[in-house]
């Protein structure tokens, strides 16, 4: 505990976001509550567990635990205590349609043999993760460490003189293809963009830091599912005495000029706060807590939402041998997919799939001999003026498992037992995240240079945000990271640093 009785916290949301502040805000001293409106913590972070089988709703993949870490140590604990994790081998498995099979492997023997045999010269791919390091050094030290917000912040934390190391003139894909001459590496790397729901045709080259997260701190598996994630930090929650209040819609935030005043519920209860802090997304909180003006809202259009998914998850009555634990299926031609997603705001015809078999890790999450897959096409995120249909996502899905019957996963239908679909309505009528997006802001060099809105309130003072829609953006680890650098922000604001 902090040396200061500080203040009292309302956190609106159970999202990873909103645990970490709650956390680190306990962790100081604060009497923190966290309402949430759903009947358990997480977010995103969920699951489903139907008929022997269990599927990871949300998250798969962990990356940069050390972040996590932070949380326990901050109480003196071991995280390994409260989440058992496990690291993954291979990390990705790579399919193409034209029977090319690429595995993605830390050790660098192992990833000069996978190269070769995608005809790659392994030399390159030891570049591109040597120029993926630099840039990820360069974004961790400022941007990730130092919760940095504004291009006020970035100029003086970086100094103009080191803008360039940012690559600030390409796209990801350009650099991609600078360093990388295999279209199967190329797509490969492309596709890290998944990590933030982004084009790698938009985003800015620095995003090329994301295989960095990979190779250098590895990829990890929660022992029992991803959801013993936030079990772990509900059980540190406990310990801290975090009240946490489920199945409590905010409904409003109360607001007196500059200042917030506390949240409102949806039984009419009025909860104090001296602090508020939301883990609802920034536009939605913005629109309905605290019912701006539409010119406000409009300053927020370039945090434009990241893509939606369609979550298919299948329970099998068979195992396919030739799956991993993280599998890719290649869409033809990843271009296309990328503009029909993030431009056309289509339904792509040959999607690039992202497909989970966790039961190549864990055996208790499906019956003996059978598989159980999370299957995640990313897709537009939800435009209500001009919306895909019901019928139309159903269409797509048959869509998807033509493609993966065509490419090695003969007769999946025939070997379905349970199936269970989300689409982007169903992610935001459960999250209310912006139309449906998984991850939170876009990171586009035209509309926003991967900035997401900041944690702090531009009106009011004792208002912070916190998850995907803030910086440093969408996916766990950065999402924990928003919420240890906005209690940081609180408490040092409360001590007049
Ligand atoms: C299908 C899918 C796959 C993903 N895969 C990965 C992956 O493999 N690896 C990875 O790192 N990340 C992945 N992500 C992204 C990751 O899950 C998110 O970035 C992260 O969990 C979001 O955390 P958050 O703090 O933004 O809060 P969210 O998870 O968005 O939670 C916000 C919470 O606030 C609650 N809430 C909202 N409004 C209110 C209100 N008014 N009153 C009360 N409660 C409210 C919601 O119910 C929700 O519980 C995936 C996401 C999805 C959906």
């Amino acid at each position: 505990m902090a040396d200061v009785m500080a203040g009292k916290v309302a956190v609106i949301g159970s999202g990873l976001g909103g645990l970490s502040v709650a956390i680190s805000l306990a962790q100081q001293g604060y009497s923190v509550d966290v309402f949430e409106k759903n009947g358990r913590i997480g977010g995103k972070l969920n699951f489903l567990k139907e008929e022997g089988y269990s599927f990871d709703l949300g998250p798969s993949i962990l990356t940069l635990p050390g972040i996590f870490q932070r949380l326990f140590e901050a109480s003196g604990k071991e995280m390994a205590d409260y989440i058992p994790i496990r690291r993954v081998r291979p990390h990705w498995r790579n399919f193409f349609e034209d029977g090319t099979v690429v595995d993605l492997l830390p050790e660098p023997e192992l990833m000069a043999e996978e190269a070769r045999k995608a005809g790659e010269d392994p030399v390159r791919v030891e570049n591109f993760l040597e120029y993926s390091g630099r840039l990820y050094d360069l974004v961790d030290r400022g941007y990730f460490q130092q919760g940095l917000d504004t291009s006020k912040e970035f100029r003086d934390f970086y100094g103009l003189a080191a803008f360039p190391k940012f690559d600030l003139f390409r796209s990801m894909h350009q650099s991609v293809c600078r360093h990388l001459k295999s279209p199967y590496f190329r797509d490969i790397f492309d596709f890290f963009i998944k990590y933030v729901g982004s084009s790698a045709l938009r985003a800015p080259a620095f995003m090329n830091c994301l295989p960095t997260i990979q190779f250098r701190y590895d990829l990890w598996y929660v022992d029992g599912g991803m959801y013993n994630i936030a079990r772990g930090l509900g059980k540190l929650m406990d310990e801290l005495g975090v009240g946490v209040h489920l199945n409590s819609e905010v409904v409003s935030i109360g607001k007196e000029e500059s200042r917030v005043t506390g949240v409102g519920l949806y039984d009419g209860t009025f909860v104090p706060a001296d602090i508020v802090v939301s883990n609802m997304e920034v536009i939605p909180a913005c629109r309905d807590l605290l019912k701006e003006d539409r010119s406000f809202l409009k300053t927020l259009e370039k945090f434009e939402p990241a893509c939606s998914g369609l979550v298919l998850d299948l329970g099998l009555d068979i195992e396919y041998s030739q799956l991993a634990h993280h599998n890719f299926f290649f869409s033809g031609s990843q271009k296309d997919h990328f503009r029909s997603v993030f431009r056309k705001r289509v339904l792509p015809d040959d999607p690039t799939i992202y497909l989970v078999a966790a039961s190549k890790t864990d055996p208790t999450v499906a019956p003996d001999g059978c598989d159980c897959l999370k299957i995640l096409p990313h897709i537009p995120y939800i435009d209500d003026e001009n919306p895909i249909s019901p019928g139309e996502y159903m269409e797509f899905k048959e869509r998807i498992v033509d493609k993966l019957e065509r490419m090695g996963l003969t007769d999946l239908r025939k070997h379905t037992v349970f199936e269970h679909v989300w689409t982007p309505r169903d992610i935001r009528d459960n999250y209310y995240s912006n139309m449906g997006s998984i991850y939170g802001v876009v990171s586009d060099r035209f509309e926003n240079f991967a900035f997401k809105a900041p944690k702090h309130s531009t009106r009011y003072d004792n208002l912070y945000f916190v998850g995907g829609s803030v910086n440093p953006g969408g996916g766990m680890p950065m999402v924990v990271l928003s919420g240890l650098n906005a209690a940081r922000m609180i408490s040092a604001r409360d001590r007049n640093e």
